[in-house]
């Protein structure tokens, strides 16, 4: 029976790479609407777990529950991301030499294929949508510069409108702020702040200063499995904590 009110329920998750264990008896719950911080040393199963919420890795025991009803360990790479999990890995991937807008257009969730998206007018809704996601990401005066001319931290807000255009109900987000000037760190803060509450947030990042300043609950990873929770400073003040960031 799962628990009402989580997005993504994860129960004793393991899963070993020619007999060692990356992820080892994993439990992570993330409540609807939430933004959870994940850190941990390298190594810590971080990557290998957002591999398996994704369904690229398979785990070898556990449960792993998308909503009330949704089994992610029935479902393949596919009917999972259609199901409403998108994933933002650490590069922007944008189309450097179509405009922001056209970047937007192809994302868009729906049946038309690529052809038919350059070809066709938009509805005056899609536009709406077009434009609503725009303003979400600070782009909306950029819309028809290429975007191959936007700074990194601009494509990486790009890229975070790109999978909004698909309507994801969960947001998995890979260390967005390296490589970003203090003020695109700001920013994007304020953009994942803002999005959670309509969409629930999984950020996995390294920059602790960027963790701290979101002010959010965080999940330590250790040895693939939850070392500590809480707030920064209660994680931070962990005697266990200390020690294996001390050991990195
Ligand atoms: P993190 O993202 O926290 O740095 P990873 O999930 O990438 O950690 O890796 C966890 C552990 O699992 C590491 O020791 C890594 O070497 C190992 N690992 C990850 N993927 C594979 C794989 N496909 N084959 C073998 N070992 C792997």
């Amino acid at each position: 029976d799962v628990a009402k009110g989580y997005i993504l329920y994860l129960e004793d998750i393991s899963v070993s790479f020619d007999g060692f264990k990356a992820i080892n008896e994993l439990n992570l719950y993330i409540k609807e609407g939430e933004l959870r911080c994940i850190i941990g040393p390298n190594g810590a199963g971080k990557t290998t777990m957002m591999d398996i919420i994704t369904g690229k890795t398979r785990p070898d025991q556990g449960s792993a529950w998308f909503g009330q009803n949704i089994n992610l360990l029935e479902l393949s790479e596919p009917e999972i991301a259609q199901a409403g999990i998108g994933r933002k890995f650490q590069k922007p991937t944008v189309f450097e030499q179509l405009s922001v807008f056209a970047n937007l257009e192809l994302s868009m969730a729906g049946e038309k294929g690529v052809w038919t998206t350059l070809t066709a007018t938009l509805t005056g809704e899609q536009r709406d949508r077009i434009d609503n996601v725009l303003v979400k990401i600070g782009l909306i005066e950029h819309r028809y510069q290429d975007a191959g001319s936007l700074s990194h931290g601009q494509k990486q807000w790009l890229e975070i409108g790109m999978l909004l255009m698909q309507n994801p109900k969960l947001l998995l987000v890979d260390e967005p702020v390296a490589g970003m000037t203090h003020q695109e760190m700001d920013r994007t803060g304020e953009l994942l702040t803002s999005l959670a509450g309509e969409h629930s947030i999984v950020l996995v990042e390294h920059d602790m200063d960027f963790v701290r300043s979101l002010a959010k609950q965080v999940t330590v990873l250790h040895q693939g499995s939850v070392l500590a929770e809480g707030s920064m400073a209660q994680v931070q003040a962990d005697p266990r904590v200390v020690e294996v960031y001390l050991g990195e």
